[in-house]
């Protein structure tokens, strides 16, 4: 290798660039990134649709109007970034059976409830389990849901964010408003004005060599001296130190191997966490048959599969007029369809929406579905916790393996699975690397004043 640079930065995601970012600001400038796709922003990803800019990734500024300012919403306010205000607790008062009644707001009410009650009592013997050690308890299953309505609402309040059932730190700290980036730029210019602040741009484009794309990381060898990286076209780079911000499902498979390997602890923690997929998938209409008034962002389909076409939101509210739905599915779902043709799940989706609305609607004239769990580059939308994990676990997820340093969303205690649980992570992650180096440039002066 030519070159020998202070630290590599693999993988260029919201982490990956915000670690870079505080490196150089402090001094550290002979940094290289390896970024294995063509583009900066990993799972921040906005893509042409239907004749506006539609979000693959993260969608929403999750952690708003609290007492503590959210960071990633102080950028989207630098930015000027365009958003919308999202009520998701208005959906379980829109949810359609499958002759396309809409169940009465009391009875929608209640079942939620009783969801809600029920999802507590579970993860409270969950605990107690787990703090008594007295795992006979699990011999009695908690009850499950059966009805459509019933598994609509468990699906809702297990596959996104249960606030009513668990504290979620993002709430407590920065509030519980989420706001939907609806900008031409998306959410992604976020990345590029972070990059602007120290790499080299011109005409909006990104040209300076120490960010170098298409880099696919395959092997990273480790000693008391440094690190050697070897990419996938054969390239080798030399470095001090790796900060890897590759996600929890990269971390999962066999894309990287380590030499030595990685030790037994770290891999233990690595395995531990869930990795859930999370996919929105577009469909564009000539015209909208759905109702649009104030309170009807959101609707539900209930179905006798869990998780089938559940969650469905449009997109009048970002983008008047642009005629998009978005359906979501999560885990299994998610790899069923990313696993068959376009074409096969747009049929499902129209036969859903015709349960939904009757035969007469039109057909969609295009559909996108995104594929986060085949892309070996993701394996998987997000990381999760499981509901009891205890704090060693993630302390060993984030721990340091000698000169290979980890940060990502997966290694935020309190903000995993968020855009600013990525953006904290990267901050923290290149300040506990800044520190190690002003430790070992102290040991290596003081070796030298004894020689
Ligand atoms: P990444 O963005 O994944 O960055 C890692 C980078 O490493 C990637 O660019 C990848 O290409 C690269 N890489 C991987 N392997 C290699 C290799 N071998 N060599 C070199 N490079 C490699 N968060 C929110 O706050 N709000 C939301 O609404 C929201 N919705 C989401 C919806 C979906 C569908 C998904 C997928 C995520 C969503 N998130 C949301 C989560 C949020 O997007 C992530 O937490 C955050 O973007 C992760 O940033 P990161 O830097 O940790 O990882």
């Amino acid at each position: 290798p030519a070159s020998r640079s202070s630290v590599i930065i693999v993988g260029a995601g919201i982490s990956g660039i915000c670690a870079a970012k505080v490196l150089a600001e402090n001094g550290v400038e002979d940094i290289l990134i390896l970024e294995a796709t063509d583009r900066i922003g990993g799972r921040i990803r906005k893509e042409a649709f239907g004749g506006v800019s539609v979000e693959l990734g993260a969608g929403w500024i999750v952690g708003v109007g609290g007492k503590v300012p959210n960071p990633v919403w102080e950028l989207a306010a630098k930015s000027s970034l365009r958003t919308c205000f999202s009520d998701y607790s208005n959906a379980r008062y829109n949810i359609y059976d499958r002759s396309g009644k809409i169940f009465p707001s009391g009875l929608a009410a209640d079942s939620y409830k009783k969801a809600v009650d029920s999802a507590i009592e579970n993860l409270r013997n969950q605990q107690e389990t787990d703090r008594s050690g007295d795992f006979s308890r699990d011999a009695e299953p908690p009850s499950t849901p059966k009805t459509p309505i019933d598994l609509a609402i468990d699906f809702i309040l297990h596959d996104f964010e249960m606030p009513e059932v668990q504290p979620i730190s993002t709430f407590l700290d920065y509030g519980e408003r989420e706001f939907l980036v609806a900008d031409e730029r998306g959410y992604e210019d976020l990345l590029y004005k972070m990059a602007q602040d120290f790499l080299f741009t011109s005409e909006g484009k990104i040209l300076d060599s120490r960010l170098q794309l298409n880099k696919v990381v395959r092997e990273i060898q480790h000693s008391r001296s440094g690190v050697t990286i070897t990419t996938e076209d054969g390239c080798v780079y030399d470095a001090n130190y790796a900060i890897l911000s590759v996600s929890i499902g990269v971390l999962q498979s066999d894309l990287i191997s380590f030499r030595p390997s990685m030790p037994r602890w770290k891999m233990e923690a690595i395995e531990k966490l869930d990795v859930m997929v999370y996919t929105k998938i577009f469909l564009k209409f000539p015209y909208k048959f759905w109702p649009c008034g104030p309170e009807k962002e959101f609707f539900i389909y209930a179905h006798e599969r869990r998780g089938y076409y559940t969650f469905w939101q449009h997109m009048e509210n970002a983008y008047p007029g642009s005629n998009i739905l978005v359906v979501t599915l999560t885990n299994g779902e998610s790899k069923r369809v990313e696993n068959q043709p376009d074409e096969e799940t747009l049929k499902e989706a129209m036969e859903v929406l015709r349960d939904m609305f009757g035969p007469d609607i039109p057909n969609a004239t295009d559909i996108l579905v995104p594929r986060w769990w085949n892309n070996r580059f993701q394996r998987g939308s997000y990381s999760n916790y499981p509901a009891i994990i205890n704090h060693q676990v993630v302390q060993s997820i984030k721990a340091p393996v000698g000169r290979i340093f980890f940060t990502g969303e997966h290694t935020s205690e309190r903000f995993n699975g968020y855009v600013h649980g990525g953006y904290l992570a990267g901050l923290d992650t290149s300040k506990a690397l800044l520190e190690e180096m002003r430790k070992e440039k102290e040991r290596n002066s003081q070796n030298q004043s004894f020689l």
